[in-house]
């Protein structure tokens, strides 16, 4: 019986820590237009045809959220 709690234990472990590693694995990416500055998320009608990056790099620099995306929260 007890090796049977110690199986699930770590069996549940496991799957906790595949968990983390998938988000991990599937950074925030956005959308950065470098004329105005500022990144847009997937879903942005402005999007379109700009450079694909991160939000962390987006954010180091120095980008900031269109008002569209903030304003619809995507
Ligand atoms: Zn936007």
């Amino acid at each position: 019986m007890i090796k049977i709690i110690l199986i699930v234990s770590i069996l549940s472990f496991i799957l906790i820590l595949f968990k983390k590693k998938r988000n991990q694995a599937k950074p925030n990416f956005i959308f950065v237009n470098k004329k105005t500055k500022k990144y847009h998320q997937e879903e942005c009608p402005y999007a379109k045809n700009l450079e694909t990056i991160t939000l962390q790099e987006a954010i180091k620099n120095g980008y900031t959220s269109c008002k569209i995306c903030e304003k619809n929260k995507i």
